[in-house]
């Protein structure tokens, strides 16, 4: 089977000043992505080396770069589903780990539990021979430049992947910082399977990014996949979807998906969301 992939850097007002950067980012983190799939790896190892790339990457708001909370720190969350298996695993407010989508594809190797949070997940990051790294090294000039001044322009993205690999396997995997100046604790969509994240293979997976507060209200990565049913085209579902999520919500979100015969859609209500995928046999890359 031909495989397929998008990758979204989040949704939100346009940034062009980051454009350039976001377009290479995502360039980088496809295209490693893509010659996985395209040698038979599977699609939950694509959606997790691209999120880790991108998580690497301090243009989007995931990993390194993430945005800082209240009190001035990181804390990131990150999740990840195999559409074959239906396997899940969940990372909220950890603050000591380089990737966080790692330690959730580790939790769900594990096998016991789906969703850990806070020092717990950390004492499993030690644990489990996850890379480890110092709070402050996650924090770059830009986002503490932006926290000192209260600077809310610029929202840099949470980054997400949908892969389907040769077998004809789906998964999906989020990440992200979450928003900026939240207040400490607080766990957004991007670590809530169903609301930012869901994967089936009998019928499609979605990575969703946005105001997780209404995301998870609205369980749109699982709302999109279910308008999926009957064969709807992605791109329909996804905007069926961000229709429901509009009026239930009045706030703004975005999902890109592939569907159980590997079509490509995506969608957003925001002013820009970036995204890359292939059409044919051309890399699209939107990144304003
Ligand atoms: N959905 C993320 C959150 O609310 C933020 C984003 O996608 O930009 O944590």
């Amino acid at each position: 089977m031909r495989p397929s992939l998008i990758l979204h850097g989040g949704a939100g007002s346009p940034a062009p000043e980051f454009s350039a950067d976001r377009r290479h980012g995502l360039q980088r983190a496809f295209t490693a992505a893509w010659s996985m799939l395209e040698q038979g790896g599977s699609a939950l190892d694509a959606v997790v080396h691209a999120v880790m790339l991108l998580e690497n990457d301090p243009t989007f708001n995931a990993g390194i770069g993430s945005c800082i909370n209240r009190d001035g720190i990181v804390e990131m969350d990150a999740s990840l589903m195999d559409g074959a298996t239906f396997h899940a695993g969940a990372v909220g407010a950890v603050r000591t780990v380089q990737h966080p989508i790692l330690l959730a594809q580790s939790i769900m190797q594990a096998g016991q539990h789906v969703f850990l949070v806070g020092s717990g997940a950390e004492e499993f990051v030690r644990t489990h021979g996850i890379p480890e790294i110092a709070p402050e090294q996650l924090i770059t000039e830009r986002q503490h430049r932006r926290w000192r001044s209260a600077q809310t322009h610029g929202e840099p993205g949470t980054v997400g992947a949908v892969a389907f690999d040769t077998a004809g396997h789906l998964a999906a995997a989020t990440s992200t910082g979450g928003l900026f100046n939240k207040h400490p604790g607080r766990v957004g969509d991007s670590a809530v399977i169903g609301a930012g994240t869901y994967a089936d293979d009998a019928l499609g997976a979605v990575s969703a990014t946005g105001v997780g507060e209404a995301i998870i209200r609205t369980t749109l990565a699982r709302t999109t996949v279910e308008l999926l049913r009957g064969g709807v085209d992605p791109t329909q579902a996804a905007r069926q979807a961000l229709t429901i999520f509009r009026q239930r919500t009045a706030s703004e979100a975005g999902v890109i998906v592939i569907d159980a015969l590997g079509r490509v859609g995506y969608a957003h209500n925001a002013s820009a969301m970036s995204v890359a995928y292939r059409r044919g046999d051309a890399l699209v890359i939107e990144a304003d």
